[in-house]
């Protein structure tokens, strides 16, 4: 039979043998759509609205000259209903430095596409986390080892996931965290019994100086909050692994090499 078309095609779609086993697919414009619309997912036949809501991160490297700004854009699905979810649907890259401009492009480009696929596109972080880059990483303010600027980019897009909900944080049971906390009182207790002695000898020495003595604990900890001399924990990559009765310890995840 044939069809007059009398409109612009807007788009299409192959017919497949599975659509055709359930009538009217989501094909249909959603503003025809009666209130209690079916809910949509994310599809890569989704048309782009004109307004999407973002966040732009800014990434500052030591191997590279100029700092990155990503922007990851949202497409908000089911507004105002139960299913309202929030979704990265496109993500680029700017900066001053254009000597990797056409692998940022490549790479900004297949971001966008995973993202409007659909599904699970958390695998992403992982993915982008795991590239190390053969000149070695660098520290970020706070004390995370990244890998590479390709890491750095994959942290990124775990922060906005984990801030419009896409990926959850393990919740860490109340035991663990009850033992980090036990772990920790116990090491600053340990090392508290030698800082005092040196507070109060300084405090002696130099009238007047009762604030530093005051605020004294906190030359003591690091960037993350951790004790000063923490090293680098393999697991959670934070600078909080302390010796702890001989045995290395992190005080942020738990980790021990010692079980
Ligand atoms: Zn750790």
């Amino acid at each position: 039979m044939a069809i007059k078309i009398d409109k612009k095609i807007k788009g299409y779609q192959v017919v497949k043998p599975e659509d055709k086993a359930a009538p009217a697919p989501a094909a249909a414009p959603v503003k025809d759509a009666a209130p209690v619309a079916e809910v949509i997912q994310m599809h890569e036949s989704l048309e782009r609205p004109e307004t999407l809501v973002g966040n732009t991160y800014k990434i500052k490297s030591p191997l590279f000259e100029h700092a990155l700004y990503v922007t990851i854009n949202d497409i908000v699905l089911n507004p105002g209903t139960p299913h309202e979810q929030r979704r990265p649907f496109e993500l680029f890259i700017n900066s001053k430095n254009m000597d990797h401009f056409q692998w940022i492009v490549a790479l900004t480009r297949i971001l966008s596409a995973v993202f409007r696929k659909g599904g699970d596109v958390t695998f992403i972080v992982e993915e982008l986390k795991a590239v190390f880059d053969p000149r070695g990483g660098y520290f970020k303010a706070g004390g995370v080892y990244m890998p590479s600027i390709v890491a750095e980019i994959g942290a990124v897009i775990e922060q906005h996931m984990k801030s419009i909900g896409l990926i959850h944080d393990p919740e860490m049971s109340e035991a663990t965290r009850q033992l980090i906390a036990e772990k920790r009182a116990a090491y600053e207790k340990a090392n508290s019994a030698t800082s005092t002695a040196a507070v109060m000898g300084a405090t002696s020495s130099a009238i007047g100086t009762s604030d530093t003595a005051a605020t004294g604990n906190d030359t003591h900890t690091n960037a993350s909050g951790f004790p000063a001399g923490a090293t680098l924990c393999s697991k959670c990559n934070t600078q909080a692994l302390v010796l702890m009765d001989g045995c290395q310890t992190c005080l942020n995840c738990g980790y021990s090499k010692c079980g």
